[in-house]
């Protein structure tokens, strides 16, 4: 039997003024993308054809140009490859395309056209995906995480390849049951280590258990993207049509009658409110997330109001962590260490809800972190600043340890994230979600929808329904 892998997986705001081309993308191909799958290769004595797998850190739209070359390119793969037995695709589900609705579906009708119908197709989804029927019709099998923060990226890419080689082995066939739940929340809302989040997922594999399913998956979906299928979702696997029903129908239910309990993970207030709590709080580092310029959601990071409200107060020990800005980086690499420059950072990229700032600044520390990603630590009064040339999430410690910095030497440490990442949530004495302003604001009614399938929860507080009404 032959296999092949493909994906292409981008969280795509489409309330951000960026657009993600061609430099945004990390393109694997070939053994590297063979080795990324060892799921695949190591057990099931299959022909595996790595075909191509694109991902960019969550951003702004996708350029149609950019979406297109890598879709045609993974056509012609496809169409060299054939006849295949299965393909496992690694996805996200929340791209977002110029001129197009639903590019996953765009890109799986694609690949149905030229596999046929007898081909087996598994893809791995963030459960911040937002899945459509065009989607599930075309697919044999979905898998998503059940974590959030993502710890079990690994262990979900691995059960789409083990439910694709048991599917192709047994020769059973599945019925794929998709529901979509009218509700649409943040993801600082939804993790799944906190409630109703962690009861929710948690019922996972029971529900398996109980209703004889091959897998499920609740997804979240994701809030910042205008498009009809942006909402919460429930898939469930079996092979008993009848059952998987009731399954999906069961879980839909769980997760709308959980839509009101559904709440920040950290005390959420204004930027200013969350320095003066950081100033006295007693358990530090204090983590302020400056949520509406969050990059792992696709904020754009380059807003400045954080930076200007640190200042404002004189913290001191504060670490801000960080603001994308390549003409200011470039002119700290010319002044060169200790150097003390006038720089105007920020408010380039967001011009609606960002303004420059102009700062006295003393060069601390320059590193190529990565190919036209230069990273400088500058001193700003009491403020360790990280300037970046291309937008960076930092969620790991070893980022930071790179650029020499420790995060328990400081009192503050206010950072364009939503959630915190397991590694820093660890080191946090005290979590604050500042709700700050930017394209990735938490405040869902604020964001000017024009597409998202109406009535939706919190959108449309008042509405009923139930999963038996579709
Ligand atoms: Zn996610």
């Amino acid at each position: 039997m032959k296999i092949a892998i493909a994906g292409i997986s981008n969280e795509s705001c489409s309330f951000s003024p960026l657009l993600s081309g061609d430099d945004e993308f990390m393109l694997v191909r070939g053994q590297e993308l063979l080795d990324r799958c060892s799921f695949l290769t190591d057990a099931s004595g299959m022909d595996v054809i790595p075909l191509i797998w694109a991902r960019a850190t969550p951003g702004g739209t996708v350029k149609r140009v950019t979406y297109e070359a890598i879709k045609q390119e993974m056509l012609q793969g496809l169409t060299d490859a054939m006849p295949i037995d299965g393909l496992y695709l690694d996805m996200h589900g929340a791209l977002f395309v110029e001129g197009l609705e639903d590019a996953e579906g765009d890109w799986l009708q694609a690949i149905r056209e030229i596999v046929g119908t007898a081909c087996v197709i598994s893809a791995s989804y963030d459960l911040h995906g937002n899945v459509s029927q065009p989607v599930v019709d075309q697919l044999n099998l979905l898998t998503a995480y059940r974590t959030a923060p993502h710890v079990d990226v690994e262990e979900t890419r691995s059960r789409a390849g083990r439910l694709l080689l048991d599917a192709l082995q047994t020769g059973k066939t599945t019925h794929i049951q998709y529901k979509r739940v009218p509700v649409v929340l943040p993801g600082e809302m939804t993790a799944t280590t906190w409630e109703p989040g962690t009861s929710l997922y948690n019922q996972i594999p029971f529900i398996i258990d109980e209703y004889d399913l091959v897998d499920a998956s609740i997804l979240i979906g994701y809030a910042w993207a205008d498009e009809p299928r942006t909402s919460a979702s429930i898939i469930t696997i079996g092979h008993d049509e009848s059952k998987t029903k009731e399954a999906v129908c069961y879980l839909a239910s769980e997760y709308w009658n959980a839509r009101h309990q559904f709440q920040f993970g950290a005390p959420a207030d204004t930027i200013h409110a969350c320095i003066e709590k950081a100033i006295t709080a007693s358990h530090k580092p204090v983590f302020i997330s400056d949520s509406g310029d969050n990059i792992t959601g696709g904020g754009v990071g380059d807003l400045t109001c954080m930076l200007k409200a640190l200042l404002d107060a004189k913290v001191r020990k504060t670490l801000h962590v960080a603001i994308v800005d390549r003409e200011a980086v470039t002119a700290c690499i010319s002044a060169g260490i200790d150097a003390n420059i006038t720089l105007t950072i920020g408010g380039k990229l967001d011009t609606i809800h960002g303004n420059p700032l102009t700062i006295q600044a003393v060069v601390k520390k320059i590193m190529a972190v990565e190919p036209n990603n230069y990273h400088v630590v500058v001193q700003v009064a009491g403020v360790t600043l990280i300037l970046t040339e291309k937008r960076t999430a930092f969620t790991t410690l070893d980022q930071f340890n790179t650029l020499g910095l420790m995060l328990k030497d400081f009192d503050i440490v206010a950072i364009k994230l939503g959630y915190l990442f397991p590694e820093l949530a660890e080191i946090a004495g005290t979590e604050l979600l500042a709700l700050s302003p930017g394209v990735i604001d938490q405040d869902l009614t604020t964001l000017d929808y024009q597409r998202i399938t109406r009535p939706i929860y919190p959108l449309d507080p008042n509405m009923t329904w139930t999963p038996d009404h579709d």
